[in-house]
């Protein structure tokens, strides 16, 4: 079976899209900030913000210079953070090496942290008590729910630990009312294979182009392919399709899979932040 992302970011962009007509005098601002001009990160935004339009949000773009010092990036930060008209704010990763991240990020309030990237937005999701989740692992949960897939009690296996994919992947799978029996494993883990071949939802976010072969998959398992490579013949996800597709229950394609529905997240966390601000409607 395909999980097919295309089709559950529609869902999920037709239901904000209703939720919007409804109130047509409210206007949800999302804001992206990216700092010199990086071809792909524009390829990305424009993505972001073609989707975000065509649901009734009203998306805006800051590029800043490449050689912005900190503290003209957290001032322009800081203008939006006050700023009532801006529901939701991103700032586009990676950073110029001369810039400190962390402290960029900590100047957005965590109610407009639409990638939930803050410590605050982390810390709540940790404690059980998660607002805004990133995007990617919450888009993962989208299409696991769309495809009712039996989650209590399982196996699953998250490889990549990074604080945007791979940890609070771990936590949403881990939390209540989910109840898998998660493992997070990285670089340094033995027998990825073997481990992988124990998981009834693996969940891959390495960036290694077809890392993943049917070595790595128990019959019927549901596959989630996060990870994104640019290769000579185009993009690359981290699961070799056609050879997992033959033995595995479910599989995402690359493109076409987690990376609809992660845009689509961004959006649904937009309207939960104009909703925390009381912008919008519950
Ligand atoms: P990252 O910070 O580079 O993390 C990659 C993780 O993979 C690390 O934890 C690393 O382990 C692990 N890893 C690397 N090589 C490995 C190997 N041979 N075996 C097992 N684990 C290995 O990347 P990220 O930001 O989490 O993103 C992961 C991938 O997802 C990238 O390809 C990115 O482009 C993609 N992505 C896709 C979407 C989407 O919407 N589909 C969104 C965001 C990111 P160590 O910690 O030991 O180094």
């Amino acid at each position: 079976m395909i999980i097919d992302g295309k089709k559950v970011s529609q869902e999920i962009r037709e239901k904000i899209k209703a939720r919007l007509a409804q109130h047509p005098d409210i206007n949800i601002r999302l804001v992206t900030i990216s700092v010199g001009d990086d071809p792909a990160s524009r390829v990305y935004v424009g993505m972001q913000h073609r989707t975000a339009g065509a649901a009734g949000l009203h998306p805006e773009h800051i590029e800043l210079a490449g050689d912005i010092s900190q503290q003209q990036l957290e001032e322009k930060i800081e203008q939006l953070a006050q700023d009532d008209k801006t529901h939701g704010m991103i700032l586009q990763l990676p950073l110029p090496d001369h810039l400190d991240k962390d402290a960029a990020l900590a100047k957005i309030p965590p109610i407009k942290d639409i990638d939930g990237q803050t410590d605050v937005n982390m810390g709540r999701l940790l404690q059980g008590r998660k607002q805004l989740v990133p995007c990617t692992p919450l888009g993962v949960m989208r299409l696991i729910e769309a495809y009712n897939v039996e989650t209590s009690g399982k196996t699953a296996v998250v490889v990549g630990r990074s604080a945007v994919v791979g940890l609070p992947q771990f936590l949403l799978l881990a939390e209540k009312g989910v109840d898998a029996t998660v493992t997070v494993a990285h670089s340094r883990t033995r027998d990825l294979a073997g481990l992988c071949r124990s998981a009834d939802i693996l969940v891959s976010a390495i960036g290694s182009p077809a890392m993943i072969t049917e070595e790595y998959i128990k019959p019927g398992a549901m596959v989630f392919d996060v990870g994104v490579s640019e290769t000579p013949s185009g993009i690359q996800g981290d699961v070799d399709f056609d050879a997992v597709s033959k033995i595995a229950g479910g599989v995402t394609p690359m493109p076409g899979g987690t990376g609809p529905v992660t845009v689509a997240c961004l959006l649904e966390n937009t309207l939960l932040a104009a909703q925390l601000q009381n912008a919008l409607p519950a």
